[in-house]
C-alpha cells in the first residue's frame, strides 16, 4: 500500500529536522520546512548546505540530484501557512513535552483534517502528546536516527488510539524515503533501539568505572564473541561523549552513583582535555 502523502512539511530544522527534510525531499517530495523566524531560517539553510556536502563525500552526487532536491525545499517562517496543504507534518522541535504540546495545538485547527502529525521525539510517549494534536487517531511516532541516509531506521509507533491504517501508511512513507520502518506493536520509552543500546552502553560503562577492565578489552569481548562490528566505547565515541555525560550526570543527581562515577571520569579523562568523540579526532580511541 503506498502512503499515498503527496507533501510534507517539517516543524523545526534542527539536526534533526534538517536531515528528515533532506532524505524526504531528496526521494522526490515536495517539502515544506518551518523553523521560529528568518534567524532560524537561515541558519537551517547553512545546515542544508552541509547535509549536501556530508551525503556528497560520503555517497556522491553525480548528477547533483541532492543539491536540487534541497534547492526545492520551501521555506516558511509561519506556521499556519507550513501546515496549510500538507499531507505529514512531521515535528522535530526540541524535546520539551509543553513545547511540543503548543506547537501542536498551534497546528491542529490549522491543517487539513485528514493531515497526519508525526512526532520525532526521542523520549516522550506520542500518548503524552496525543489530545494536543485535535486528531489522536492521526497521530503517531515516527523516530529517526542521526545520520539519516547511512543508519536509516525509522521507527513506527502508535498509541492505543492511532488508526491503524494510519500506521501503515506511515510504514509506507517510510519506505518510500528509503528508510527501513521498525513497527513497534505498543508504546515503550526509548523505541527498540534506546531500549537495546542505553542498558548495553551503561552495562559497559560499569564495567569500566568498577576498574574491571578497560575499554580496549570490553571492546574486544563484545566485537569477537558476538561478531559485531563496535564495541560499546566504540558506539559511545560515534554518538560523541557530550551527550553520554550529560545522560550520567542526570542520572548522578536523582542518586545513581555508578552514573556519577562515569560522569566524573568521563569530563576528567575526556571532556576537559578536548576528547569528545569520533567527531573531534579522540574520545576512547584516537581517528584520523
Ligand atoms: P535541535 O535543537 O537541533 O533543533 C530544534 C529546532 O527546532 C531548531 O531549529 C529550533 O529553532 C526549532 N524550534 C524551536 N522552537 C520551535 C517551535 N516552537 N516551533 C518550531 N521549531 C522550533 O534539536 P534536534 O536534535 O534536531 O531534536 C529535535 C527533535 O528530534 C527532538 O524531539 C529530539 O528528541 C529528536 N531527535 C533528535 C536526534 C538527534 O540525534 N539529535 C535523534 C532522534 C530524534
Amino acid at each position: 500500500m503506498p502512503s499515498s502523502f503527496r507533501t510534507v512539511t517539517v516543524l523545526g530544522a534542527g539536526v534533526l529536522g534538517a536531515q528528515i527534510a533532506f532524505q524526504t525531499a531528496n526521494h522526490g517530495f515536495p517539502v515544506t520546512v518551518y523553523d521560529v523566524d528568518d534567524a532560524a531560517l537561515t541558519i537551517a539553510r547553512g545546515r542544508f548546505d552541509a547535509i549536501v556536502g556530508q551525503y556528497t563525500r560520503e555517497v556522491g552526487d553525480p548528477e547533483g540530484a541532492a543539491r536540487r532536491a534541497v534547492d526545492g525545499i520551501r521555506f516558511v517562517s509561519d506556521i499556519a501557512e507550513a501546515v496549510r496543504d500538507t499531507d505529514l507534518v512531521i515535528e522535530a522541535v526540541p524535546e520539551n513535552l509543553e513545547l511540543k504540546r503548543s506547537v501542536y495545538a498551534s497546528i491542529a485547527s490549522a491543517a487539513p483534517e485528514t493531515t497526519v502529525f508525526a512526532t520525532n521525539s526521542s523520549t516522550l510517549l506520542p500518548s503524552a502528546i496525543a489530545d494536543a494534536t485535535g486528531r489522536p487517531d492521526r497521530f503517531l511516532a515516527l523516530h529517526f536516527a542521526n545520520h539519516i541516509w547511512a543508519q536509516n531506521t525509522a521507527e513506527v509507533m502508535g498509541t492505543p488510539r492511532t488508526d491503524p491504517e494510519v500506521v501503515e501508511r506511515v510504514v509506507a512513507f517510510a519506505e518510500e524515503i528509503g528508510m527501513v520502518p521498525i513497527r513497534l506493536k505498543k508504546e515503550q520509552p526509548g523505541y527498540v533501539l534506546n531500549s537495546l543500546l542505553v542498558p548495553f552502553l551503561n552495562a559497559a560503562a560499569d564495567l569500566l568505572v568498577r576498574d574491571v577492565a578497560d575499554p580496549e578489552t570490553i571492546d574486544a569481548t563484545w566485537r569477537i564473541a558476538t561478531g559485531a562490528p563496535l564495541g560499546p566505547f566504540q558506539i559511545y565515541d560515534v554518538i560523541g561523549l557530550r551527550t553520554p555525560y550529560a545522560i550520567a550526570s542526570a542520572s548522578a543527581a536523582a542518586g545513581d552513583t555508578r552514573a556519577g562515577a562515569f560522569a566524573e571520569y568521563l569530563k576528567r579523562e575526556y571532556l576537559d582535555q578536548g576528547k569528545l568523540g569520533r567527531e573531534s579526532g579522540e574520545g576512547f580511541y584516537r581517528y584520523r
